[in-house]
Order: C-alpha cells, then structure tokens, then sequence
C-alpha cells in the first residue's frame, strides 16, 4: 500500500478560495480585515513564516502590518506596542510570531492581547472557550487546519482511535481538544515525553497526529496498516548537499507511508494550511465587527 496524500496547499487553496466572498463582504461594509504581525529578533525560521503568511494577505487581499523589533527590545517595548494595536480599531488580528527572546514571558505578552483580535487563539478566553466546545472563540491555527484537512479528505473521525504525540498549547492540546469534541468524536490519547511505549501507543492508533519536533522519530513500524497519519513537525537537518545546507523533514518516518492509508507530506502539509486558518481566523476576526 502506498498512503494517498494529504495535500495541505491543495485544501489550503480551497480555503482561501472560500474566503474570497467573506472579505469582499467586509469589504463592501467598509472593513479591510487587517493583521499586525510582530517579529522580535532574527530568527531566520520565523522570518520565512511571516513571509508566507504577508504573501497570503496579499494573494487574498488582508491588509498585514509587519512589525519588527529587534532581539534586544525590552518586554515593556513590545506591551506598548501591544496596547497600541489593542486600541487601533483598523486592526482586527494580532500576531506575535514564536520564538520570543529568552527575556519575554510569551505567555505573559499572549494574555494582553484583546481576545477578539488574537488570531492565533492563544489567549486562555479562546482556548477556555474552545474547551468548552463553544463556537465564538478564535481556534489555534495548526490544530484548527489539521482538522480541516481531515474533513476535505474525507476522513471520518468518528468512534475512531486518535492518538496525539505533543501536549503543547499551540498545537498538541487543542489538537487533543479538537479531536475527542463533538461531531469530530474520536477517542484520543496524548502522548509527551514521560509516555512510556510511544511505539505501542502508535500501533493502537487509527489516526496519528505527530507534533513533537523531533526529526523522524515516529517510524514506520509503529504505525498501523491503513492509519492515517499527520505530521506537524517542521525540522530542519543539516544536509550539504541541499541548496540552502538544510533539509525540511517532519516528525514521521517517510517510509511511514508505505503502512499508511493517508499522510501529509512535509513541507506541503500541515504548514500552508496553519497559514489559511490564520487567513480565517483574521476574516473572522473582522467580521466581529459587524
Ligand atoms: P513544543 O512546544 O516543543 O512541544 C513538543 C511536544 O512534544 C511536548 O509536549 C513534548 O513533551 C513532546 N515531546 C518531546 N519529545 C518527545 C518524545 N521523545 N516523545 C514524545 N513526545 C515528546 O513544540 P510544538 O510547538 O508543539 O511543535 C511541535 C512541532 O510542530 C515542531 O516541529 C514545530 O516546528 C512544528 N510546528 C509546525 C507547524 C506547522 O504549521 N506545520 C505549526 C506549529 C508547530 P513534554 O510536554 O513532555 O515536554
């Protein structure tokens, strides 16, 4: 069996197409959905993410502002600026693009957003609305477009054993979230670091959703014949002949998918469709002001 695959830009493009219509009804009640996206420091990783994400804007019509701060700014900097786009009714969606400086609390600088403008959902009101399966949060993106993935493919969630590798905020936990809610129905597992038998997990596991940031961990023979398998993971591994001396691989064994039913490939997966759901969730955010 060769897995079919799980064609991210594909169904990312489907919905930015979709959203075409919401933005020019924003449009015509005199709204530019607006995102500020702010970059501390120098991170190349996190300088190409903001790049496709302004590219995204800019294919759909969003208005971005890019903020860049250097590395040296102080926490009391970035609160101001914060507080300014908080209180700039142009702006609809704030950013602030991860990794912060060592010397910034994120989670500290995540909870002065205005929960209607945090368009990654971050802030505990989103993700305590999200817990309580309500529907006026704003969802984290990853997690939000693994789910949308799935559905575009058809894959059914339903009564199906889900298993989770990575309880982080922004992308394990409220992928566990997502998964065990209703209408998506499946039973799920988290596994993290102190999990005793990952390997035993896996094989138990229907649906597989890799976000641990550890290259190729997940192998092959862990995973279920005819499982459907997400790779989160974005690593790069020195490789000297590559054309930038680095490679992009994700959390899962390619040769995974020669056991899996379904499996998004890396990069082209999970990655353009975390960028559409920051389009969504930015649309969304503007027309919370209608
Ligand atoms: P993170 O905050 O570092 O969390 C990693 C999680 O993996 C933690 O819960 C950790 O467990 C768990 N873990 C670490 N080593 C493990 C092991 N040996 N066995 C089982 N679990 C282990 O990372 P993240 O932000 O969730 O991101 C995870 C990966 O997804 C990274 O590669 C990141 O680049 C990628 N990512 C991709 C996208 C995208 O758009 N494609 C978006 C976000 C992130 P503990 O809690 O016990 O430490």
């Amino acid at each position: 069996m060769v897995a079919e695959i799980l064609d991210g830009k594909a169904c990312a493009a489907a919905v930015e197409e979709s959203l075409k219509e919401r933005i020019n009804k924003c449009q015509h009640a005199g709204i530019t959905p607006h995102i500020a996206v702010i970059i501390v420091g120098d991170d190349p990783a996190s300088h190409v993410y903001v790049g496709a994400k302004i590219r995204a804007c800019q294919r759909l019509g969003i208005k971005s502002t890019h903020i860049e701060m250097p590395e040296s700014s102080k926490e009391t900097e970035l609160v101001e600026v914060i507080k300014e786009l908080n209180n700039d009714d142009s702006v609809h969606g704030i950013l602030i693009q991860s990794p912060l400086p060592n010397h910034m609390n994120e989670e500290l600088l995540t909870d002065l957003i205005d929960p209607l403008k945090d368009v990654d959902g971050f802030h505990p009101v989103n993700l305590g609305r999200l817990v309580q399966s309500r529907d006026d949060c704003l969802i984290p993106c990853t997690p939000n477009g693994v789910m949308h993935l799935l559905d575009w493919a058809g894959i059914d969630t339903k009564g199906k054993q889900a298993l989770v590798i990575g309880r982080s905020r922004n992308v394990g936990m409220p992928q566990a979230i997502l998964l065990a809610s209703k209408g998506a129905d499946a039973t799920v597992t988290i596994a993290h670091s102190r999990t005793s038998d990952i390997a035993k997990q896996c094989l138990d596991a229907d649906i597989i959703v890799a976000a641990v940031g550890r290259p190729n961990m997940v192998k092959k023979s862990w995973i279920k014949q005819g499982a459907v398998v997400v790779d989160v993971g974005i690593n790069r591994v020195d490789d000297a002949n590559a054309k930038r001396g680095y490679v992009l691989v994700g959390d899962v064994e390619k040769s995974a998918n020669q056991v899996a039913s379904w499996i998004t490939p890396v990069p082209g997966g999970v990655g353009p469709m975390t960028v559409a759901m920051l389009m969504e969730n930015t649309v969304r955010s503007a027309e919370f002001r209608f």
